[in-house]
């Protein structure tokens, strides 16, 4: 097999993924040995698309377990879907809408039908793009929240919470959206601030005495109004209070109550009462004992009880009611006012507040549970601040509202005999009533919220209630990955449901994915335009490009800023590594496969130290891996491959690997085992590009059972073997930076690159011309690195000096290192003075640009005015300012002009 001349990022994904799928690599077994490792995925929304916050999720999940695979893991990793009920059951409602029916000329029967179908036709997509991506998920075990195993779970635990006595029914005001009719939790509201208007208006006293002047937002509630209500310390009212009023327009009488909860300060102190359409007014309500009067249904249109307004729709109801206070004088005034306002997460329309009755879930043993799991240890947050937010929600939480008045979902197993009225809640549908025998029974209409499902996720998709292998082999997961916008919605419930039902955490680490923002640091949206496709990037770039880029800015905490010149840097990166595997290739074409090994003390410098540098790398990339730190593993990953890899060993070996005999064959082996070892630490990230090349060289490799393929093949650990002494590891170091400060010079000096130059070293500490411990260290090590520094710096001549005395007429150029200094002679044309005169000039130049910039960045009225772009671009120019800067002071340093 031969490597072609440049990277064929998408042919090299479609072959290796279906052949990886096919040998059954990402296949779970339980009856395999090996630790278990095991993730399920937070399954997206069968109405998915894939946006960038799963790409960054699921590339993080693969890379993990693509590396405990490879440490010899039994890994699982469950994919799946969510059947989204009201996401899903919206979506297909737009199509219906399309051809002009809604859901309820269909009924429901066919409707779910309809759902059903949609699934079929668009439920696959997000599980492709997501295999477009490397998932190595096993594919044989997708899941679906609506499937018949999960479904059977759902049953079981309604059932058990049920007879526990947590799930109880119960009519209350609850959120309610009029669009999608059914009620919602409270993490399904948004809040927005809305200017509104505050309306003055007044309530005759039934003794004749007067009004009471009353402010409201929603005059149109007033029709069921209970009471008026005012502040028991509030003077203005004390005559008033247990006195009687008249609900304008329909004349019904109430009465004027005190309470604390009033406040005086707003409107005129005293407030309407309506206990069927606000929360507080709810909760008055029940203190006071006052009727609760519903007035719209449940397409919030006025119902009977709202007199000759039924049937009005909320907003007409309105402007009818305050034209028809004006004509009656009962109109006092009106003024802005902005309050928050409560609005529908799926659909934005304004939500109401419902007495409705409802099924609900006692969460607060559940939530102790939960608290506790997390404060002793059982369960950890990566990063470790979300714990708070976590524990601050649980501490408050609220029984759970459960029911919804949808299609799409699971439908509560509660049935009602329709002859004695007797309630059955059984997982499965029973023939006839327990009681009477009756046989017509009728189910609750009712489905679960989409998260009582998903909250099973990580012990139904592994056979729970059955006891299966699978539950006891991979339950409680090692891992979950999820964005931290559903801490509440999704990961409080697993937490509470798991330690429920099975009797331990369903995970033992949760790692919150940072947020993904575009190249100028905003969020991204629709409404913004600014959302960017991940499969138009993996099309651009390449999988490996993209999936590298988010795990480069995978920082624990901080948000992602994706910009294109990232993609195209870890572009470059794939290429540079296959321009490398090609020059290994073009040297290895006449060797033995597989190579002879070589040992250690068979080997170069140069040699023994790429593989001391592997070891490195292997301890660090791991240890950032095992607590989840990517972007550490990955920029290890960069900098071992790119710079010491690429830009060192490979330059140093060039020779040996055209020699011959021992020479030659120590450089084949270590080049080819350098290779395998950082393309196996490569393939968590980069799992395509790596494989492609990994198996060009994989016929050079001696090893009695080595793995076919990549994805199974044995991730690097450390060989004691490999490591090189200090002394040794010294002196690699110091050729390094003699190699870039001779070559910075030359360059300088405008030294043509094939010509031999002398260079002088000196080191520090020099005194009194006695040869000091740095002189005479360095003295030991530069033979060791004599060769590789006249190969790379084009040194003839390698001087240490103790001292140096510049002979009459010659002027050196040099460059400080930490730990001596290197001087070079610059060809005789070389004009100090007027080199340094052009320095000086062009220093003053910027030094005037750069104290401009940062005067205006430190100027309050800048800060205060300035868009936050233009303070970006100019914090960004400063810093390009300062580093010519220091550019320049570092050339007249070269000088010996500081
Ligand atoms: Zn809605
Ligand atoms: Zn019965």
């Amino acid at each position: 097999m031969e490597l072609s001349k440049t990277f064929d990022s998408k042919a090299a994904e479609e072959r290796w993924f279906q052949l990886w799928i096919d040998r059954g690599y990402f296949a779970a077994d339980p009856e395999k040995p090996g630790p278990a490792f095991s993730i399920v995925i937070p399954p997206p929304n069968v109405t998915g698309q894939l946006h960038l916050g799963h790409a960054l999720n699921v590339t993080l999940q693969d890379i993990i377990v693509r590396t405990r695979r490879m440490q010899g893991f039994n890994t699982l990793w469950v994919p799946g879907t969510d059947h989204a009920g009201i996401a899903t059951q919206n979506a297909v409602e737009k199509d219906l809408a399309k051809e002009g029916k809604n859901r309820h000329q269909l009924g429901r029967d066919k409707f779910e039908k309809k759902v059903w179908e949609w699934r079929e036709t668009y439920g696959n997509r997000i599980l492709n793009q997501l295999r477009r991506l490397g998932a190595s998920c096993d594919w044989s075990r997708e899941r679906f929240t609506l499937d018949d195993g999960l479904s059977r779970a759902v049953n079981e635990v309604f059932v058990r919470l049920y007879k526990a006595g947590l799930i109880y029914k119960d009519r209350r005001l609850i959120n309610w959206c009029p669009r999608c009719e059914t009620a919602l939790s409270d993490l399904e509201v948004d809040h927005k601030d809305r200017t509104g208007t505050l309306w003055y208006l007044k309530y005759p006293l039934v003794d004749g005495s007067g009004y009471i002047e009353v402010a409201t937002t929603r005059p149109e509630t007033m029709l069921g109004d209970t009471a008026v209500a005012v502040n028991p310390e509030d003077n203005r009212y004390r005559s008033e209070v247990g006195k009687k009023a008249r609900i304008p327009l329909i004349g019904r009488e109430i009465p004027i109550i005190a309470d604390s909860a009033v406040d005086s300060a707003f409107g005129t102190g005293a407030v309407k009462i309506t206990p069927a359409h606000d929360f507080n007014d709810f909760e008055m309500g029940r203190r006071h004992k006052l009727p609760q009067i519903s007035v719209m249904d449940n397409r919030a249109r006025m119902n009977e009880n709202a007199g000759p307004y039924q049937g009005l729709d909320r907003e007409t109801a309105r402007k009818r009611i305050l034209g028809d206070l004006k004509t009656a004088g009962l109109y006092e005034r009106e003024e802005k006012h902005t309050n928050a306002v409560g609005t529908c997460s799926r659909c934005d329309t304004i939500v109401e507040p419902m007495l409705s009755e409802q099924w609900f879930l006692d969460v607060k043993s559940m939530a102790c549970n939960a608290i506790d799991a997390v404060k002793d240890g059982r369960t950890k947050f990566f990063p470790k601040f979300w714990e708070n937010t976590f524990f601050n929600w649980m501490e408050n939480i609220h029984d759970w509202c459960i029911s919804r008045q949808l299609w799409w979902g699971h439908r509560i197993p509660a049935y009602r005999c329709q002859r004695c009225d007797h309630l059955m809640v059984v997982a499965v549908r029973p023939p006839k009533c327990e009681e009477c025998g009756g046989t017509d029974l009728l189910q609750d209409d009712d489905v679960l919220d989409t998260w009582f499902s998903s909250g099973l996720w990580p012990f139904s998709t592994l056979g729970w209630p059955a006891e299966t292998p699978e539950l006891h082999r991979y339950y409680p997961t090692s891992l979950l990955v999820t964005g931290f916008d559903i801490i509440f919605f999704w990961v409080a419930r697993m937490m509470m449901f798991g330690l429920e039902f099975t009797g331990d955490v369903p995970f033992r680490d949760i790692y919150i994915t940072p947020l993904v923002r575009d190249a100028e640091g905003k969020k991204m949206s629709k409404s913004k335009g600014n959302v960017v496709d991940p499969l138009e990037l993996m099309d651009t770039y390449g999988t490996d490009a993209l999936r590298f880029t988010l795990a480069q800015l995978a920082i624990q905490g901080r948000d992602v800023i994706l910009s294109p010149e990232r993609l195209a840097a870890s572009r470059a990166f794939a290429n540079k590594i296959w321009n490398a595997a090609r020059f290994t290739m073009m040297n290895l074409a006449d060797a033995p496969q597989p190579l002879p090994k070589v040992a250690p003390s068979q080997m170069s410098l140069a040699d023994r130290w790429i593989l001391d540098r592997l070891n490195d790398a292997i301890r660090e990339v791991t240890a950032a891996i095992d607590v989840y730190e990517f972007n550490v593993a990955a920029m290890k990953v960069y900098d071992f491959i790119w710079h010491e890899f690429c830009d060192w060993y490979i330059e140093l070996s060039k020779d040996a690997l055209k020699a011959s005999g021992e020479r030659q064959a120590a450089a084949r082996y270590v080049i080819i085992h350098g290779f395998d070892q950082m393309l196996r630490l490569l393939h968590p990230f980069m799992p395509f590009v790596s494989e492609e090349i990994w198996q060009v060289i994989r016929p050079y490799m001696d090893d009695a059972d080595l793995a076919p393929n990549l994805p199974i093949a044995k991730f690097p650990t450390p060989r004691d073997e490999h490591a090189l002494s200090d002394a040794e590891a010294l002196a690699v170091q110091h050729f390094i930076e003699a190699t870039k400060a001779t070559n910075s010079l030359r360059a300088f000096a405008n030294i043509h690159p094939g010509q031999l130059i002398s260079v002088h070293l000196q080191p520090n500490n020099y005194t009194d011309g006695s040869i000091t411990e740095e002189f005479a260290r360095l003295r030991d090590e530069l033979p060791l690195w004599e060769s590789y520094l006249r190969k790379l710096a084009k040194a003839e001549n390698l001087k240490l000096e103790s001292y140096l005395v510049e002979p009459l007429g010659t002027r050196f150029i040099t460059q400080r290192l930490p730990w001596g200094t290197i001087f070079i002679k610059p060809p005789e044309d070389f004009d100090f003075e007027k080199k340094k005169e052009k320095l000086e000039l062009d220093l003053k130049e910027v030094r005037k640009h750069l104290e401009r910039h940062e005067s205006r960045l430190s100027n309050t009225e800048f800060r205060q005015k300035a868009s936050r772009e233009t303070q970006e671009e100019t914090a960004q120019r400063v810093a390009e300012l300062a580093e010519s800067e220091a550019h320049l002071e570092q050339q007249l340093r070269m000088l010996g002009a500081a």
